[in-house]
């Protein structure tokens, strides 16, 4: 990849998804999360396991293949927050809605969540 950085772009990182994409090893999900945080370009969303795993809990989508999820998450969101988004959904299922054991009853979001197992306690 590092190679295919310095032939092809003199070394720069570059600015679109479609010259992400093409370096060796560079996918959709890596592509966003350099666009959104070295660059400041909403193109997509970052879909990683956690966003994959709290979609699915918070019923933003159905699907369980990260472009498709991206999609509906494209749909639902303003943007210009497409970066932040990723980056809470990320933070929240590391701290909070983790994969074994989500804990709902100190969830923020636990009154709006369909998949809430237990009342917030307040
Ligand atoms: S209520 Fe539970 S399942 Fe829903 S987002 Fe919060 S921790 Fe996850």
């Amino acid at each position: 990849m590092a190679q295919a950085l310095g032939e092809a772009h003199g070394g720069e990182v570059p600015r679109s998804m479609d010259e992400l994409r093409a370096l060796p090893g560079v996918g959709r999900k890596t592509a966003n999360v350099i666009l959104g945080n070295a660059y400041g370009i909403n193109e997509g969303v970052t879909v990683d396991t956690h966003v994959t795993r709290l979609s699915g809990r918070l019923k933003l989508s159905r699907h369980s293949e990260p472009e498709k999820i991206e999609r509906d998450l494209m749909a639902l969101f303003p943007r210009a927050d497409w970066t932040l988004l990723s980056h809470l959904l990320i933070w929240h299922g590391r701290r909070v809605c983790i994969a074994q054991r989500p804990k709902c009853e100190v969830c923020i979001v636990n009154q709006l969540c369909p998949s809430a197992r237990a009342p917030r306690i307040r």
